[in-house]
């Protein structure tokens, strides 16, 4: 018919019943005459705005992807209605190509961040591990120099004088606490020869008693050390004399130098 692509511009606005009166009428005339064509445009069109007002609640996102699928489905239908359209190049979809790209990139990426984070982790465990380690041992030198100042300011310590077998040399101090143990000390102590460190013994009261064998130091370069035996060999009251000789490194398990200082245990 004639007339018919007049009426098919108008059938939407028609579903809608947003035409003139007269448009209406002069639509509803023709298609009252049976023209097949107009006739199912019009229900295309009804059910096109009954799918538009289901979905219209949707939020957006959604209905931009359903913009996208729609245009891709139209595009297909048009490709394969005209017969000679160029065979596409490829039967997967372009927007299809590039969400497997994306989804390829992501994985690539998200395997990548997952051994990123493992190796952090790890890192992190060590750093931990670490500080853990540099904690114990502070507090184990604290531990230590607690010790040493409660045997130096406790007045129930026993001073003992460790003098020097070189009469004009300095002289070590020592002091003895029944329970927190012996603190020694000297200052511009002569270093001991190479491979050779100051032993510290407990000479014991019992008559023929070895002395016992006790810590080992070597003076700081200003001549200095400070010597804590938190486990005398041997108590106070058996004790008749502290002794220091010159032993070779890793010690004597009895003297094989005659005593630099030695001090007696009042
Ligand atoms: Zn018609």
């Amino acid at each position: 018919m004639k007339n018919c692509d007049q009426f098919r511009e108008r059938t939407e606005a028609y579903a809608l019943g947003a035409l003139d009166p007269e448009e209406r009428v002069a639509l509803e005339v023709h298609l009252a005459s049976g023209c097949p064509e107009c006739t199912k445009a019009v229900e295309e069109a009804r059910w096109l705005i009954s799918q538009l007002a289901y979905t219209a609640p949707e939020a957006a996102p959604s209905d931009m992807l359903k913009g996208r699928l729609l245009q891709t489905v139209r595009a297909e239908a048009q490709s394969q209605a005209k017969p000679h359209a160029l065979p596409s190049k490829s039967a997967i979809p372009f927007w299809l190509l590039a969400g497997v790209a994306a989804l390829v990139v992501f994985s690539i990426y998200s395997a990548w961040n997952t051994r990123r984070l493992h190796d952090e982790i790890r890192e992190a465990n060590n750093r931990a591990a670490d500080l853990v380690q540099q904690r114990q041992k502070i507090e184990q030198e604290l531990l230590l120099a607690k010790r040493e100042a409660t045997i130096l300011m406790d007045p129930g310590s026993v001073n003992i004088a460790l003098k020097g077998s070189d009469a004009q040399g300095p002289q070590l101090k020592a002091k003895w606490h029944s329970e927190w143990g012996v603190v020694v000390m000297g200052e511009n102590i002569p270093m001991p020869s190479p491979h050779h460190v100051l032993q510290l013994w407990f000479i014991p009261k019992a008559p023929g008693k070895m002395p016992m064998p006790s810590m080992m130091v070597r003076p700081d370069a200003n001549g200095r050390f400070v010597l804590l035996v938190s486990s005398p060999p041997e108590s106070m009251d058996a004790t008749k004399a502290l002794a220091i000789s010159e032993e070779p490194e890793g010690g004597s398990p009895w003297p094989t130098n005659p005593p630099r200082y030695s001090g007696g245990v009042s």
